[in-house]
């Protein structure tokens, strides 16, 4: 039985799909067989691992709405153990459609049951916004990992999302967890970067990952090649700490039950 993981921040830009998307490469790349949700519809997880939007049969809007199987949305990537549910400017309309539809919040729960036992991981990569896809996403999920941009208002807009998650945790999947929370970008050059982690690591505790996610080039580059990091430059520091961190995942546990 596989763990769902949503990644999942209201901030755009805090890298979140960088994560979905290096992050199912790396836990795939050591053995592990993943499936990725692309729930944004600007489908960047999706063209990330190297998916072209013409290719694209179903997406995870004709599965949220259409009723479409998952398993008929799925395709697989040129990384071994690595598919993907792909997203395409399809879903933009999701958000309004899902408003007046039964079982609204837990229709990606539903349609990603049957294929829990198919994968070790789910990894969901969230769009900027907690609006009813995040919702989804929650509520399908065993838990949710949070990168946090090292940046002057980190932790702005972080109790939102908390509140998001208590409110799912109350009416929806009472057993959802926090996975962790995720440094990223950071610019070890600048004392900012290290006030902020200090700031997060006093709200999360040991909720924060060891692994600190730098400012890196090749890893801003990777999407433009349709190649996660692991495989666009296997040798850069992007790489290694992406690996890095699938490993803290790993020994964090699989799904219990
Ligand atoms: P989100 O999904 O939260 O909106 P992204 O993962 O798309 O954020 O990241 C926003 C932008 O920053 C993208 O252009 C991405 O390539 C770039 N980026 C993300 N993480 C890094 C990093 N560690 N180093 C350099 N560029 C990054
Ligand atoms: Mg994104």
């Amino acid at each position: 039985m596989g763990k769902t993981i949503a990644i999942a921040n209201q901030k755009g830009g805090v890298g979140k799909t960088t994560t979905s998307v290096n992050l199912s490469a790396c836990l795939a790349t050591l053995g592990k067989r993943v499936l990725l949700v692309d729930t944004d519809p600007q489908g960047n997880a999706t063209s990330g691992v190297g998916i072209n939007k013409a290719d694209i049969n179903a997406c995870i809007y004709n599965v949220l709405i259409d009723d479409v199987d998952a398993e008929d949305a799925r395709v697989s990537t040129n990384i071994e153990n690595l598919d993907v549910i792909p997203a395409t400017i399809q879903l933009a309309g999701a958000e309004i459609e899902l408003v007046t539809t039964i079982s609204r919040e837990v229709r990606l729960k539903k349609a990603l049951e049957d294929m829990k036992d198919d994968y070790d991981y789910i990894i969901i990569d969230c769009p900027p916004s907690l609006g009813i896809m995040t919702i989804n996403a929650l509520t399908a999920s065993d838990s949710v990992l949070i990168p946090v941009q090292c940046e002057f208002y980190a932790l702005e807009g972080l109790s939102q999302l908390l509140n998001t998650v208590r409110l799912v945790q109350k009416h929806l999947n009472k057993d959802l967890m926090i996975e962790g929370v995720l440094l990223t970008m950071l610019d070890a050059r600048t004392n900012l970067g290290l006030q902020v982690i200090e700031e997060v690591k006093k709200y999360f505790q040991d909720k924060v990952y060891n692994s600190i996610i730098p400012r890196n080039v090749r890893l801003g580059e990777a999407p433009s090649h349709g190649k996660p990091i692991i495989t666009y430059d296997p040798k850069s520091r992007g790489a290694e700490v992406y690996l890095d961190l699938a490993k803290e995942v790993l020994a964090n546990g699989e799904r219990v039950g």
